[in-house]
């Protein structure tokens, strides 16, 4: 029932090379260049001999809908190629290949490490939805490799984290990280949604499989909500299975404005690069900003390994307000191009405080123990111009 991805064999070709070309050389009957929309629930057999072919497996093609697609292919294709692997389910959501990953790998009381600076529902799915399979949890600081080491039992699974991370982008020494999990068994998952491949390739120094909201930075125009999970053939095939049972796809009209939004990722990787850095700069140098946290500011607790890992740091710029919720809210609310809304990585800079956005629900001790300040804001940078983005935050923060 699953379709292999295969690789485009875009060789050693750059990164802006591959993210245009990779997944898409495959001739379409029509030999149209932008490849289909294949708006279609299912796919028809001429007879029954080709059935039977397929189902003994001497034919590979497809067959439903929620099992493979061929506008599908092509984005699982292009960021396999990205990522440097084999394999890529594409999903409906982030949410959806975060939970069908974590149901696939898990056993029945199983246990998993995970970091406590991460997506809330993200968090929100261990506590709620695993605890009904007897998973149990344990939760350390990001970049803590003493805390892995003790954490990590004999029923380990897997242990999850986003790199960086988020609001606080901490960053991840994969390679270590992988080297302690390898010894004692237990798999790397890594949410790479804030580096895309452009920035970082968790695969290539030790994780099992990367994650990632293609919501955000893959697909890049804030206009679609998707989901992926890559690795090697023989780590996704489970993770292919479980979408094909559990359903969480995607539409194929929103898979191809996905493969469009690709095509420019490293390109527009850069800008996102140059303006997070700028931006981040800018507010650590104005007296109204009381912290940034920026992986490409040396002030940042993880800028040395960051620097070593990555090849660039992204959008997202966290800080705090020198001042109250009220103070904050005048910023936020005095801003002229960032729209005030949740998410990141498309063209358009969003702004949000995560005490009123993320977090708004949570008790006041709850938030605290997650670090959440009344004051704190997270930036992510578009692809506007960096003075201008600049210039309105300093007449923002004027109000402040
Ligand atoms: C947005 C986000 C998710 C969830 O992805 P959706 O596409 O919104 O379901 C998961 N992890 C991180 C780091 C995110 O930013």
């Amino acid at each position: 029932m699953a379709k292999p991805t295969g690789r485009a064999g875009m060789g050693r070709a750059g990164d802006s090379t591959r993210a245009v070309h990779s997944g898409q050389r495959d001739r379409q009957e029509s030999s149209a260049l932008a490849t289909p929309i294949h708006q279609t629930s299912t796919f028809w057999f001429k007879d029954s001999a080709e059935l039977r072919e397929y189902a003994e497996g001497r034919l590979v093609r497809d067959e439903y809908g929620r099992y493979s697609n061929p506008t599908w292919r092509a984005v699982e294709a292009k960021l396999s190629e990205l990522e440097g692997t084999e394999q890529t389910v594409l999903f409906g959501s982030g949410m959806a290949a975060a939970t069908s990953t974590f149901l696939a790998l898990l056993p029945k009381g199983g246990h998993i490490v995970v970091t406590n600076d991460c997506y809330r529902r993200t968090r929100q799915f261990i506590q709620q939805y695993l605890s009904k399979l007897e998973v149990e949890a344990t939760v350390i600081e990001p970049a803590n490799t003493g805390a892995l080491k003790d954490a990590l039992r004999d029923d380990t699974v897997f242990f999850f984290t986003e790199s960086p991370t988020n609001p606080y982008l901490r960053v991840i020494d994969l390679p270590e990280t992988a080297r302690i999990c390898r010894e004692r068994g237990v798999k790397v998952l890594v949410d790479g949604t804030f580096a895309t491949p452009v920035n970082h390739r968790p695969l290539e120094q030790g994780a099992d499989l990367v994650l990632h909201s293609a919501t955000k930075y893959l697909a890049g125009h804030n206009d679609l909500i998707a989901g992926t999970v890559s690795g090697s053939a023989e780590e996704v095939a489970p993770i292919r299975e479980a979408c094909g049972v559990l359903g969480g796809i995607l539409d194929p009209h929103a898979a191809y404005l996905l493969l469009r939004g690709m095509k420019t990722l490293a390109l527009r990787m850069e800008r996102h690069n140059a303006n997070g850095q700028a931006v981040a700069r800018a507010l650590e140098a104005h007296g109204k900003v009381r912290r940034v946290w920026y992986p490409g500011l040396e002030s940042h607790p993880d800028h040395a390994v960051a620097s070593q890992l990555m090849s660039g740091f992204s959008g997202v710029v966290t800080f705090e307000i020198e001042g109250d919720l009220d103070a904050t809210i005048r910023f936020t609310d005095a801003c002229q191009l960032p729209y005030l809304a949740p998410s990141l990585g498309g063209v358009d800079s969003l702004v949000e405080m995560p005490v009123l956005m993320s977090y708004w629900d949570y008790p006041p001790e709850e938030r605290q123990a997650y670090g959440i300040t009344d004051s704190l804001v997270r930036l992510a940078c578009g692809i506007e111009d960096s003075e201008d983005l600049i210039a309105d935050l300093q007449q923002a923060l004027d109000r402040v």
